[in-house]
């Protein structure tokens, strides 16, 4: 085969998965000077940007103008859209290989670590991403009903997932009202009687995962009373002794801010936002009917393990939360992809520097992995670029050095044919800029950036009913 990466024949590569990992990626290959790429985006989901649609909260829309960077690479006319195609159903592993050079899998983590504990199962206890997924109006869960008729919450976990799911619980349906927020659980949470939530972490406040401007942001919510036990947010002996000498100022920071809430009472708010500390939970209490009641937690104090790391220790003396509602926020797993390796114990798929490899450490030629799927699920938006740069650097030596796929079809009209004898429908980039002109013409007249389409029908039907122009 001819050199690869050429005007005559350029490097074909595909990109499974259109969130920030995936657009980093396709950035760091474009700005490859001296090769011609012809960059194929995939993505099992009719709207692209992944986790930005579908995971950035709805009353944190400035995050969301990260699109218009996604949105210039998408225009590139090297670049390519195939929405609604999904790896593992429409095409596999075989295809790939077919049509392309490279295949980089950008995935991100789909599912929810459990807790292991007695109750977690119960109706009322959920994972938290499944209700960020909903809130946000992902697809899959469109017909997911959450009941939020009982008056208390409890959001286990203090990273920034569940910090998003105690403010969205907070705050009034008329600050909903001019976010994206799915429809219908705008509805929801309407006619939501949730007044108390509770924010559970197991260790104290400079061990929490949740970043400085997120818990400033709590602190100011117009309808909740924002308050720490101030017992929970004093500095032990074993945190004082891990900051060490020069401790970071973020931490310190967070630290102070957490403080400064303590005992705080706001009695003219209608909501009660209380974040607690020191506190495992080690049973979710069930009710008559099998329906969540309350939480039994055990409380902790710190203690420096064997690596120097900050760990709780259960005391035995416990506490009991009444809730009708929980929400386990402990953090994202990454789900198997078909023909691929993967780690079990991470979530992860097995890779050096991005390069995939098998349980016996052989690289997987002209496949890799960025993202939450190659380094697990942490980070901001942001700490994708680093991590696609560091795949696309090995890509890049991988063409050099002539380590490819060796595709048999490698044209885009042939893929299109692949995809047309699967019976695929999938949806281009022009489409999305029709769909997208259509949800925020939708959310004008209510003052919202957009009414987000949900339903895959929803998304067929308008793309029937405004053909290209
Ligand atoms: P995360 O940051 O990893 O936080 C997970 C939380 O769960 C930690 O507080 C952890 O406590 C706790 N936890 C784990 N196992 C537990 C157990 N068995 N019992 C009790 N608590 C347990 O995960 P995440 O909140 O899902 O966020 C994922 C990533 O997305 C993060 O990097 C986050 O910053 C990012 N994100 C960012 C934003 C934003 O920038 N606004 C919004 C959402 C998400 P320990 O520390 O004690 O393990």
């Amino acid at each position: 085969m001819g050199r690869r990466g050429t005007s005559e024949r350029p490097l074909r590569v595909a990109v499974i998965g259109s969130g920030p990992a995936g657009f980093y990626t396709v950035q760091r290959l474009l700005q490859s000077k001296d090769l011609a790429f012809e960059i194929d985006v995939i993505d099992r989901l009719p709207a692209p940007f992944g986790l930005v649609r579908y995971g950035v909260a709805p009353d944190h829309e400035k995050i969301k103008n990260v699109i218009a960077v996604y949105d210039r690479l998408a225009r590139d006319p090297r670049v390519r859209f195939y929405g609604g195609v999904e790896f593992g159903a429409t095409i596999r592993l075989g295809d790939l290989a077919r049509h392309y050079d490279q295949a980089v899998f950008c995935t991100g983590a789909q599912t929810d670590r459990r807790l292991g504990i007695p109750g977690e199962d119960l109706a009322g206890s959920h994972a938290a991403t499944d209700f960020v997924a909903w809130y946000n109006g992902h697809p899959d869960y469109a017909d997911r009903r959450f009941d939020l008729a009982c008056d208390a919450a409890v959001v286990i976990g203090v990273g920034n997932v569940a910090v998003d799911v105690a403010r969205i619980l907070c705050r009034t349906p008329d600050e909903l009202a001019t976010t994206d927020i799915a429809d219908d659980a705008l509805a929801a949470l309407r006619g939501s009687r949730v007044r108390s939530v509770h924010l559970v972490g197991r260790r104290g406040p400079a061990q929490a995962a949740f970043t400085r401007p997120e818990v400033e942001e709590l602190g100011e919510l117009p309808d909740a009373e924002t308050s720490t036990v101030a017992a929970e947010v004093a500095l032990d002996e074993a945190t004082h002794r891990a900051l060490g000498a020069t401790p970071d100022k973020g931490t310190l920071r967070k630290i102070d801010i957490l403080q400064g809430y303590a005992g705080r009472r706001e009695p003219e708010k209608g909501r009660r936002l209380a974040i607690r500390f020191l506190l495992s939970p080690v049973e979710i209490v069930s009710g008559p009917r099998g329906e969540v009641s309350a939480v039994r937690l055990v409380r902790n104090r710190l203690e420096i393990d064997a690596a120097g790391g900050v760990r709780a220790v259960p005391t035995g003396e416990t506490e009991t939360l009444a809730a009708g509602l929980v929400f386990r926020s402990v953090g994202y797993r990454g789900v198997a992809l078909c023909d691929l390796p993967f780690d079990e114990r991470r979530g992860t798929i097995p890779h050096e520097q991005g390069r995939i490899h098998d349980a016996e450490r052989r690289v997987l030629t002209g496949l890799y992995v960025a993202g939450w799927i190659k380094r697990g699920p942490n980070g901001v938006i942001g700490t994708n670029k680093p991590d696609a740069t560091e795949t696309v650097e090995r890509m890049i030596e991988d063409v050099l050095a002539d380590r490819l796929l060796q595709p048999s079809a490698p044209t885009r009209s042939e893929f299109e044919a692949t995809l047309g004898d699967r019976g695929a429908r999938f949806v281009t980039y022009a489409d999305w800029q029709r769909l997208d002109a259509l949800e925020i013409e939708a959310g004008r007249s209510e003052g919202r950036p957009r009414r987000k389409l949900v339903r895959h029908e929803e998304f067929r039907r308008a793309l029937s009913d405004s053909p290209p122009r």
